[in-house]
């Protein structure tokens, strides 16, 4: 069967789509560098036709090809020549996807790339000399868990055959890049935290910074909000956490050993945050257990973007539900327990 090479090498070393390249000119394959012969008639969609006698395959052409244009649109953006390349990204929040464009920081990409961890990338991505991130591109076979575990580049991975067809905006089928938030989440994130702070220095509550996740709630008893409180197996386990709590997290009675949280203005015992359907933590993945590696940084965060997420999805990005100015006919009341 031919081979059929989707994009070939002109003389001066860039790729040629086979419906513009100029006529009379030599082309050649950029996996194996043999002469490729351009083929646009009548009938046939046009391509470039690979000789005979070579130890290409459509893989090899196609994971080469699709290397070679990644370079090419980094090297095209930074000299002016066209448009910055982008990354098809999911917001860690809403989970709509957007296009996130390329930092400015990425200087250039260079192919085959070893890494400090010792593995070899398809594409680095520089920044002055250092590799930034990595793209990894899928023909055949996908980067397999392990590698991608042990490397310490963000990467992405691409198809090699989705890369031809549009190199400037990058589709992954993995993503390991930084979390991606889209501008209005970032924006919604923000106001979340501050509000969420302003919340707590109002009614003497410490927002600790690690360990404990929060979000605000209107409270059960005065219907006024509160900062309320949750960590990895806080009501499954009715476990006790070692980390100090803030002064509205205590044991519901001394018979039994659950934790609450309590309203800091009325003092309020309010239910199980994670299992009223409109509880602020009434999230699946809040169900599990806990165990020790619930309590790293990356969880915390991750956690933080779920419920800033439920948040988001039940009021909208305008929503808030927690100042005076927003509860229509509700009075601040500045009597705290
Ligand atoms: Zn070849
Ligand atoms: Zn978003
Ligand atoms: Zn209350």
């Amino acid at each position: 069967m031919e081979l059929r090479i989707p994009r070939a090498l002109g003389v001066d070393g860039r790729m040629f789509n086979p419906e513009s390249a100029p006529r009379g000119d030599d082309y050649f394959c950029p996996s194996c560098g043999t002469f490729a012969i351009l083929k646009r008639g009548e009938i046939k969609v046009p391509h470039f036709a690979h000789k005979e006698n070579s130890s290409c395959t459509n893989e090899s052409i196609t994971h080469k090809t699709a290397k070679l244009l990644i370079i090419q649109a980094v090297s095209d953006w930074k000299s002016g020549r066209g448009p910055r390349p982008a990354v098809h990204r999911e917001c860690c929040i809403c989970e709509k996807y957007f296009n996130q464009p390329l930092p400015d920081k990425v200087t250039g990409a260079r192919e085959e790339q070893r890494t400090e961890d010792g593995h070899r990338v398809d594409v680095a991505l520089l920044s002055g000399d250092n590799p930034v991130a990595a793209i990894e591109i899928y023909v055949a076979h996908a980067v397999d868990s392990v590698k991608a575990g042990q490397l310490k580049l963000p990467f992405v991975e691409l198809r090699g055959d989705e890369v031809i067809s549009d190199p400037l905006v990058w589709d992954p089928d993995q993503d390991y890049f930084r979390t991606f938030f889209c501008k209005e989440c970032k924006r919604f994130e923000r106001k979340f935290t501050e509000s969420a702070r302003q919340l707590a220095t109002e009614t003497g509550v410490s927002l600790p910074a690690s360990f404990y996740r929060f979000s605000i709630h209107l409270c059960c008893g005065c219907s006024q909000p509160m900062v309320v409180f949750w960590w990895p197996g806080s009501s499954r386990k009715r476990g006790w956490p070692d980390v100090d709590p803030p002064r509205s997290v205590r044991r519901g009675s001394p018979s039994e050993p659950a934790w609450v949280n309590v309203c800091p203005r009325c003092g309020k015992t309010q239910p199980s945050l994670e299992d009223e359907p409109d509880g602020p933590f009434a999230l699946p993945e809040f169900w599990r257990d806990a165990s020790p590696g619930d309590e790293t940084d990356e969880n915390l965060r991750s956690d933080m973007r779920l419920i800033i997420g439920l948040r988001l999805k039940r009021f909208g990005p305008t929503g808030w539900m927690w100042s005076a100015e927003e509860i229509p006919g509700w009075r601040y009341r500045r009597n705290i327990l």
